[in-house]
């Protein structure tokens, strides 16, 4: 099967770009260099890796779907520069790849895109930097600040280990099929070191879950099989302010007393 007659897979996430404009401002974007190590993941037909190819040494891509690996491993058959892995990048262990400055791009799968987010950040001691293409509102999401209404999980998760930063809007018709809505490139640089100290990485998980999963509350109420009221007024917080008010240093000091709880009472 070539390219062309390869049919969009719903399960798969596939909104594969044709736009040349577009394509050629998200490379310019990512700005690849001689020696980055540059992995793509969900290369599709190539629309990326074509052009990233021209650019780099060597380029890992990975995608799930065997009729796509099949057909790039026919069409970059010449190009010893590309490696290409058939693997679910949701359970790719990012550090076998022995680099310590990796470039994670690509324009992800729509209905996984969270989960590889956090399953990156796993991962972001070896990571350099990370250029995807998301729906809109995920990059909204991901860059929103306390106060706002796309403020929560994925916000404070992201922004606590990464610097984040929204880059521009891409519509519907640069793809094929047409999404229903509009994407978004963002860029993540995980933090050499994170803006303030955290003592367990699962306690900030649960405070900041719970804390949203009933944003109305307070955080008396949202938290209170977790922290007591002194202990949230401990950490300096108003035990009637609500999650959106909240920024990422006072769930780091939440979290931080939560964990101290737990040591206390062991
Ligand atoms: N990069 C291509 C483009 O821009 O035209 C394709 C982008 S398409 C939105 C997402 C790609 O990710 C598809 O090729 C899909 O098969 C692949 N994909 C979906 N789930 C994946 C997973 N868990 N691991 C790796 N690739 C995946």
């Amino acid at each position: 099967m070539n390219a062309d007659q390869h049919r969009a897979r719903k399960r798969f996430g596939q909104n594969f770009l044709h736009d040349p404009t577009v394509i050629q401002r998200i490379i310019d974007t990512i700005h690849p260099q001689k020696e980055d190590h540059i992995i793509e993941i969900g290369p599709g037909k190539g629309a990326l890796t074509r052009l990233l190819l021209n650019h780099v040494e060597k380029l890992d891509v990975i995608e799930i779907d065997r009729d796509l690996v099949a057909t790039l491993k026919t069409d970059f058959a010449d190009d010893s520069r590309l490696v290409i892995h058939q693997a679910d990048a949701l359970k790719l262990e990012f550090d076998s790849f022995n680099y310590e400055d990796l470039r994670i791009v690509g324009n992800l799968p729509y209905n996984i895109s969270t989960p590889i987010l956090f399953h990156l950040l796993g991962y972001r001691h070896s990571i350099k930097d990370m250029i995807f293409m998301l729906q809109k509102e995920v990059v909204d999401r991901i860059c929103a600040k306390s106060g706002n209404k796309q403020y929560g999980r994925l916000s404070i998760m992201l922004q606590y280990y990464c610097d984040v930063e929204s880059l521009f809007v891409i519509k519907p018709g640069a793809f094929t099929p047409s999404p229903k809505v509009d994407s978004a490139i963002v860029r993540l640089s995980p933090l050499a070191q994170p803006r303030y100290e955290l003592h367990d990485h699962e306690s900030l998980k649960l405070i900041v879950r719970e804390a949203f999963s009933q944003r109305r509350k307070t955080i008396r109420n949202a938290l209170k099989k977790h922290l007591d009221e002194t202990s949230i007024k401990d950490a300096d917080i108003a035990p009637d302010s609500r999650a959106e008010n909240l920024d990422i240093f006072d769930f780091v000091k939440l979290a931080n007393c939560y964990h101290q709880q737990k040591i206390n009472a062991l």
